[in-house]
């Protein structure tokens, strides 16, 4: 990445950081309220077989999760990919970089952290799920409150409820902000290679393990899975 679009990127990032000073947590905790929401524990934002289960989450929430666990780092968290691999992500020596991190799946895609009975939707690490979990349906971008599909939209909310949602939403946006500057000042650049089929060769071993570069905001991490 050239130096110079990386600096844009983080001064846009910058403002936008003074930009959410401005944002009311009343009037988004009030746009809550009108939208409604109560979780009706379907499990769908968790379950593969409900579209896009993947959680993204910032190191210092993987740390949070092995503080209150006895799970190591690489059962909490795996290289953030989306299912079909970017050439633009891949080196020369057919390595695969990813920017950061997401929950780790079960082999058959549901949350890893869900309980394994389709009868039972609880959360093992509730109380430390990542923030994305602790806001769904709901996500600021652009200065704006978004929200993404779920079955208990549309249900009564309570005043006090919508503000602490709203706190919460307003609280990842900056964490994500913040988190996403320090990446890109610790991101080292890489060159990408022209033959995507050093996946399947090179970078493959016999147990079909493939090598990621992970860029977060605390480094460059190569770990193989
Ligand atoms: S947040 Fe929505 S999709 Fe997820 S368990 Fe609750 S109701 Fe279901």
């Amino acid at each position: 990445m050239d130096e110079k679009y990386k600096s844009l990127l983080i001064q846009e990032l910058e403002q936008e950081l003074t930009n959410i000073s401005n944002i009311s947590t009343g009037t988004i905790a009030s746009k809550i309220e009108d939208i409604g929401f109560s979780c009706l524990m379907c499990g769908k934002c968790c379950r593969h077989a409900f579209g896009d289960n993947r959680v993204l989450l910032m190191p210092n929430e993987i740390q949070l999760i092995a503080n209150h666990t006895t799970l190591e780092a690489h059962e909490i968290a795996t290289p953030a990919t989306s299912d079909v691999p970017d050439s633009d992500l891949i080196d020369t020596d057919g390595k695969i970089h990813t920017f950061g991190w997401m929950l780790a799946r079960k082999s058959n895609g549901d949350c890893n952290f869900i309980e394994d009975a389709e009868t039972s939707n609880k959360c093992k690490i509730h109380d430390v799920r990542p923030m994305l979990c602790r806001t769904y349906p709901f996500y600021m971008q652009d200065m704006e409150l978004h929200v993404s599909e779920c079955e208990g939209l549309g249900r009564k909310i309570t005043s006090e409820e919508s503000i602490t949602i709203a706190n919460d939403v307003i609280t990842r946006y900056v964490a994500e902000i913040e988190d996403t500057i320090a990446l890109y000042k610790k991101f080292e650049d890489f060159t990408t290679g022209k033959d995507e089929l050093k996946i399947t060769s090179g970078n493959v071993d016999e147990k079909y393990h493939v090598v990621y570069v992970v860029h977060d905001s605390k480094g460059t991490h190569e770990i193989t899975r």
